[in-house]
């Protein structure tokens, strides 16, 4: 069987998008589940809008998900050369020809048209054919090369997702395929690009679809093999509006920033207009496994935060504490946090990653073990009563001397409420707030226990001071 090729080809003219970051998941998925080949294609000849800061976005979001490709980057500036060489082999063989109509010509012409109601388009003043005799080129004009498209018949193809489309040929200009200065257009590069690269499955976003007649065309001119497409349809936000800036996150770096895993995010655009029965939670491989293009459905996908929140949980509780704690620390370390190795960090994550549903959330209440801590004062006061202090002061008593673990410190706090007529509550959440600032904590005895039993005593003593 025929080796699988696909690809994904971004243009660097922005950072990578969720649209475009699920067209490389699908891309890529498909490739791996036919043990077949995912090309990296930078679309970057459009000079005036592609940065190299974009192409480097591009690179970091497809890094960040892993998703890895086997060839390239190829960047299509890089081979601008061997676009010239096809268009100029498309001359010889008579399948493309010089058209020296100029764009004022051009303008006039549609307005005609249009005036007259006929769909504007070029009129085919320099399309040789058989027994037409050619004006002669004006003097030192320069040629724009256009693709002799068929008059007859139609482009059919089927697409994997939408079905089939048919277009009659005479819908079709004559396309422009190099511009009067010899550099070829952005249809023209990916025809070469998808015919050389020999990609067999072309995976991309539904606003190509237009395009496609006109590139199947020119790979059938060149006596390519047409590969098949799959047409994705666009993500809507929350809102069911097209997706943009308007709906935050739409750069995949932005995710990583907002505290997302990448098997999150990798999970929730899986799921976004795929399917397979009712999982909805699945690794990479799994999704690997089971990934084709029969079941992504044709309509438009909703985006849904609540389900990816609820996704990124899940993987939060599912990460082991040591690589959670590395992430945790480097967001802590550029907040200016210095982490000393007690309390211990893989420790509180260890405690806190059941209730947070993002790495920002954990990082801020990680990051309370390791500032100077002045809780609120309103808050306090709130929860430290006088009645509280007595019983406040047998348990800092209680806690020199007691074993430093969750059993015997939570052992500690029932005797002082019971010391005291006290309910847990009283007592657990001064301790809670004298500890961490805040007044929801995990079971206050194993807050407690995550502190050197020096830390801890040193922010209980505050509240005889205070
Ligand atoms: N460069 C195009 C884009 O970023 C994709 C072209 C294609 O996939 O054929 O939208």
């Amino acid at each position: 069987m025929k080796m699988i090729r696909t690809r994904f080809a971004p243009s660097p003219t922005g950072f990578l998008h969720i649209g475009g970051a699920r067209t490389a998941l699908f891309s890529w998925a498909y490739a791996r589940h036919h043990a077949g080949k995912f090309i990296l294609r930078i679309e970057d000849t459009d000079v005036a809008r592609s940065t190299p800061a974009a192409v480097q976005a591009i690179l970091d979001g497809m890094d960040w998900l892993g998703l890895a490709h086997d060839e390239g980057p190829f960047y299509q500036l890089q081979r601008m050369d061997r676009y010239k060489a096809v268009i100029k082999e498309m001359l010889d063989a008579g399948t493309a020809y010089h058209c020296y109509t100029t764009p004022e010509e051009l303008d006039r012409m549609r307005e005609t048209q249009r005036a007259t109601g006929l769909k504007p388009r070029y009129d085919g003043t320099w399309r040789p054919e058989p027994g037409k005799t050619l004006p002669p080129p004006p003097d030192g004009a320069l040629p724009v090369v256009r693709f002799r498209n068929p008059v007859e018949g139609k482009v059919v193809w089927d697409d994997l997702v939408k079905g089939r489309i048919e277009i009659a040929n005479n819908e079709l200009d004559d396309l422009v395929i190099a511009r009067a200065d010899g550099t070829p257009t952005y249809n023209f590069c990916v025809v070469v690009d998808d015919w050389e690269m020999e990609i067999t499955h072309v995976i991309r976003g539904d606003d190509h679809v237009n395009n496609t007649p006109r590139q199947i065309n020119i790979l059938t001119a060149l006596g390519a093999e047409v590969p098949l497409y799959a047409h994705l349809s666009m993500i809507l936000g929350d809102d069911g509006q097209k997706l943009s800036k308007r709906h935050g996150a739409v750069s995949v770096m932005q995710y990583d920033d907002d505290g997302y895993l990448p098997e999150a995010v990798l999970n929730y655009l899986a799921r976004l207009g795929w399917s397979h029965g009712d999982e909805e939670i699945f690794s990479m491989q799994q999704f690997c496994e089971w990934f084709d293009l029969d079941h992504i459905t044709p309509s438009a996908a909703q985006f849904n935060t609540e389900k990816l929140n609820w996704l990124n949980a899940h993987y939060i509780k599912q990460t082991d504490n040591a690589r959670l704690s590395g992430l945790v620390r480097s967001r802590l370390e550029a907040r200016g946090i210095t982490i000393t190795d007690e309390p211990s960090l893989e420790a509180i994550i260890g405690l806190y990653k059941e209730r947070m549903s993002n790495l920002n959330e954990l990082a801020d209440a990680a990051e309370v073990f390791y500032i100077d801590l002045h809780p609120n004062a309103d808050v306090l006061a709130l929860h430290l009563t006088p009645e509280i202090l007595p019983a406040l002061a047998d348990f800092i008593d209680g806690a020199k001397g007691v074993e430093w673990e969750a059993p015997a410190i939570a052992a500690l706090i029932k005797t002082c409420i019971g010391k005291h007529g006290l309910k847990m509550p009283k007592l657990a959440m001064p301790l809670r707030v004298l500890l961490t600032g805040q007044t929801q904590t995990p079971s206050v005895d194993a807050v407690v226990a995550l502190f050197p039993r020096e830390i801890a005593l040193g922010r209980l003593a505050a509240a005889s001071v205070g």
